[in-house]
């Protein structure tokens, strides 16, 4: 089915608010098997609301609005709908009993205005608010349906979760499934000519390659009659993808890196360290950012300094004055004394040029990762070509997190 989704508000247009609830719906809706055909971004103006409104259902029959719900004198995208589609409005006696709980809950008496947020156009199909006071409402008319969600994305996320994905369910005739596969280590262009057999030709499952902050994912969806069709359908295209791009793949169920790394060290009774120098403690950061980290990690180490490479880790001077103190050696020398001293089971290192600058005869991006685990002690070396030096410790994290998982996969 074609959609399209309205922002109303005018701190939109000023810049002052960034769309994200349109993003959002999209993707939901994108996720569900709906055509999701335009967005549009609308001040609170109802005659300007009204024209896009009208623009929305030439071309599709489920625009979805979000914003103008509350009880101020601005907020009319409510009343400009029910106009559009011909319905009176009518106080709903749920919504008072829950705006009077609303209020009493938080010890505070009700402002007169906020009963504005009772009325609701004769014929909907109310969505009742239990994360704030403004309800949503589906309305529909000749074949078209308006839903309105009230603006602030946490009430539109809970209004959406909690009664509009079921009632847009009616709309779809044939099921979706879907699965997000998760690479690291291959351009989105390389992953598609690698995986050009599977997409070319293919209309289902669908495979769809979106590439972010230094990985790429892979999207693989069917819509088919029943949902037990389309999963099989996704999970014999995973079974095909995984043959030819699973050394880049690391996770076939949307996970992130940092939870796939701590997930396998916990069930391998693993303990890791690390040992960082440009990315500051970064890589530490990602592996406590999960939940049972404690299991895996006791200490890690930043080693900014020359001084701290060979005090902290037992460095050899000479390997540092030898190779550079951003090498290989120093990288792998560096692992090497983060598992003798913390005598974890694994260690990985990096040392590296975050930029926007670099020593001469090196460049911004420029990183070595070392990791010794068992006898087994190597490097990956990195050169992201780029000055960027936010950009650059997230993707060297990334990178050293993928090189732990190679080793533990
Ligand atoms: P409203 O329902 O129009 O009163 O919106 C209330 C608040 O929700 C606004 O002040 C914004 O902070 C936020 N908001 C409204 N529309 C959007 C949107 N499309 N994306 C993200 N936030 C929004
Ligand atoms: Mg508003």
């Amino acid at each position: 089915m074609k959609t399209s989704i309205i922002a109303v508000g005018t701190e939109l247009l000023f810049g002052q608010t960034v769309n994200t609830n349109a993003a959002y719906l999209s993707d939901k809706l994108n996720h569900m098997g709906f055509d999701v055909m335009y967005h549009f971004v609308v001040g609170d103006n109802p005659a300007r609301l009204r024209e896009k409104l009208a623009e929305a259902f030439i071309d599709t029959d489920l625009v979805l609005l979000t914003g103008g719900l509350g009880p101020t004198q601005d907020d009319l995208t409510k009343e400009t709908v029910a106009e559009y589609m011909g319905a009176e409005m009518y106080t709903d006696e749920q919504v008072i009993v829950d705006l009077r709980a609303f209020f009493d809950k938080r010890g505070r008496s009700m402002p007169e205005n906020n009963l504005k947020q009772a009325l609701l156009p004769v014929g909907c199909t109310p969505f009742y608010n239990a994360s704030g006071t403004a309800p949503g409402f589906a309305l529909s008319k000749d074949g078209r349906t308006a839903i309105c969600f009230p603006g602030p994305p946490r009430e539109m996320t809970w209004l959406f979760e909690n009664g509009v994905r079921q009632y847009l369910e009616q709309f779809m005739e044939k099921k979706m499934y879907y699965r997000v596969i998760r690479t690291i280590g291959i351009g989105e262009s390389d992953l598609e000519m690698l995986l050009m057999p599977l997409i070319d030709g293919q209309t289902d499952p669908t495979i769809a390659t979106y590439a972010k902050e230094g990985e790429c994912t892979l999207r693989v969806a069917s819509q088919r009659d029943s949902l037990e069709e389309a999963k099989h359908a996704v999970d014999q295209m995973t079974g095909r993808i995984d043959e030819l791009a699973g050394e880049y793949i690391y996770s076939l169920d949307d996970e992130d890196l940092n939870e796939v790394v701590v997930r396998i060290l916990r069930e391998k009774g693993l303990r890791i360290t690390a040992a960082e120098s440009c990315t500051g403690g970064l890589f530490a950061s990602a592996i406590t950012d999960v939940a049972g980290a404690s299991e895996v990690l006791s200490s890690s180490y930043v080693t900014y300094s020359e001084d701290a490479k060979a005090d902290e880790l037992g460095v050899d001077r000479g390997i540092i004055a030898r190779y550079g103190i951003v090498s290989a050696e120093t990288a792998e020398a560096m692992a090497a004394g983060a598992k003798a001293r913390s005598g974890a089971d694994i260690a990985v290192s990096v040392t590296g040029y975050a930029g926007p600058d670099a020593d001469e005869g090196h460049e911004a991006g420029e990183a070595y990762i070392g990791y010794a685990f068992g006898d087994v002690t190597g490097h990956a070396e990195i050169k992201t070509s780029r000055n960027e030096r936010k950009w650059n410790r997230r993707y060297i994290t990334l990178r050293m997190l993928r090189a732990v998982y190679l080793l533990i996969r």
